[in-house]
């Protein structure tokens, strides 16, 4: 497999195939430097946990978007903006929507996920996802018509009480203030099921604080222009809602669903300890679209911290494997969780460390800029974090 020039190709420039490449970019190819492309149907990378920022107005798009041509500028990584529509096992070969097609010697899946609007009916015409900058676009875009209108309340309801839920049912909650009437729905029986109980506890404080309705053990199961229906125990009710966010469930991306490959529960893809496919081992996975068990035997969560842990060994292991060298298998460490609860506040536990309020959401932001893609985006966004108080500060009020 390994030829004296392969061209790696890695589809998806989020958490795993954007930090892919970038670490491929930084080491020394004594062979000759292969040709490596990096494809997404975006021009922007986004930093999918500070999304949530752009819908009170504390961060601004360039900040969490960069686009991939500034991140790339100073590498030889190609950037191909396009959608991947299919994945050629036997020809090495990945189709792109334009009508091109890629050759690879290497493949690096990181697709990620998308959020299922299938899920009930009226979903996919009227509940807005939050998972894109166009997304969070169209939300903001809602908001403010809303906003500017005469209705003295906005009803919003939001679908799903895992972290994006709740972080999203927050930041409204502070946007909307006085006039903000805002419902959490989630099936289960609990807010963040997953999560450490030291958040659950502190999320739960901030959505009373705040006035949000939860609803527990209750089914969305219809989504109209101005209303959903909610069942609990087997009793339909229909609320009045002016705007509807789903947060439910996570999609594999299409072309990994179509791979002609075994998939696991939700569609995701088998990886060795290693990241690659057992049959394929020049086809790496990672990231939302993976369902690895690391070296210690734990299951590796869909989250951005594993994708980025995956990133470095996914690249150190295409490095070894054209080089000749030993593959090293993937050991995931948990970190831990955060999550903003409002404007400038939030809450973490991870490490033996737990921490609510405005000084959570400094630790915060500050963890969230040392992982920030690339030192020159991380200062520019660093410099803007310092210096923008003092000019808000002089604009006439
Ligand atoms: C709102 C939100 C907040 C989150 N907050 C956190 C958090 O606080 N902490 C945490 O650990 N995790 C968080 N997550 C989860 C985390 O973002 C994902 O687990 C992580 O992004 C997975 O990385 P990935 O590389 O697999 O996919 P992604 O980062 O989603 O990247 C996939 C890329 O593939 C591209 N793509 C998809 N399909 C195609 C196609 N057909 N053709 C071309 N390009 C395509 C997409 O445009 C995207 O750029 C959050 C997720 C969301 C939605």
């Amino acid at each position: 497999m390994a030829q004296s020039n392969p061209s790696i190709v890695i589809l998806g420039g989020g958490f795993g195939g954007l930090y892919t490449v970038l670490r491929l970019s930084q080491f020394p190819w004594p062979q000759g430097r292969p040709s490596i492309t990096l494809v997404d149907q975006h021009s922007r990378f986004v930093f999918l946990p500070l999304l949530y920022e752009l819908v009170t107005r504390e961060l601004e798009t360039w900040e969490i978007a960069p686009p991939f041509s500034s991140l790339l500028a100073n590498t030889s990584i190609q950037f191909r903006q396009d959608r991947v529509e299919r994945i050629d096992l036997a020809q090495q070969q990945v189709a792109l929507h334009s009508g091109e097609t890629l050759d690879y010697g290497y493949l690096v899946l990181a697709l990620g996920g998308e959020t299922p609007l299938d899920l009930v009916p009226g979903a996919a015409e009227y509940a807005v996802p939050f998972r894109s900058v166009d997304d969070a676009h169209r939300l903001t875009a809602r908001l403010s018509q809303l906003e500017t209108s005469a209705q003295e309340s906005i009803r919003v309801v939001v679908a799903g009480a895992g972290p994006s839920g709740v972080e999203l049912a927050c930041k409204l909650a502070d946007r909307l203030g006085d006039r903000g009437r805002i419902r959490l729905i989630d099936r289960n029986d609990s807010i963040l099921k997953q999560s450490p109980s030291f958040n659950r506890t502190s999320a739960q404080k901030a959505l009373d604080n705040r006035g949000i309705w939860i609803d527990l053990d209750t089914a969305l199961k219809q989504v109209t222009a101005d209303s959903v229906v909610l069942n609990y125990k087997g009793q339909d009710d229909t609320i009045g809602a002016d705007l509807v966010l789903w947060t439910v469930g996570n999609a594999i991306a299409q072309p990994i669903q179509d791979l002609p490959v075994a998939h696991t529960a939700g569609g995701r893809i088998p990886t060795t300890a290693t990241l690659q496919l057992a049959e394929y081992p020049h086809i790496f996975a990672l990231g939302d679209v993976a369902d690895s068990v690391d070296a210690n035997q734990a299951q590796v969560p869909a989250t951005a911290q594993a994708a980025l842990q995956q990133s470095s060994c996914a690249a150190w292991n295409i490095w070894a494997l054209i080089n000749h060298r030993s593959l090293l298998p993937f050991r995931y460490t948990h970190l831990g969780e955060m999550l903003t609860l409002g404007t400038e506040t939030a809450a973490l536990a991870g490490l033996g460390v737990t921490l609510d309020g405005p000084l959570a959401s400094v630790a915060r932001r500050l963890v969230y800029l040392t992982r920030m893609p690339t030192l020159d985006h991380q200062v520019k966004v660093g410099l803007n974090w310092v210096v923008k108080p003092f000019l808000e500060a002089l604009q006439p009020k």
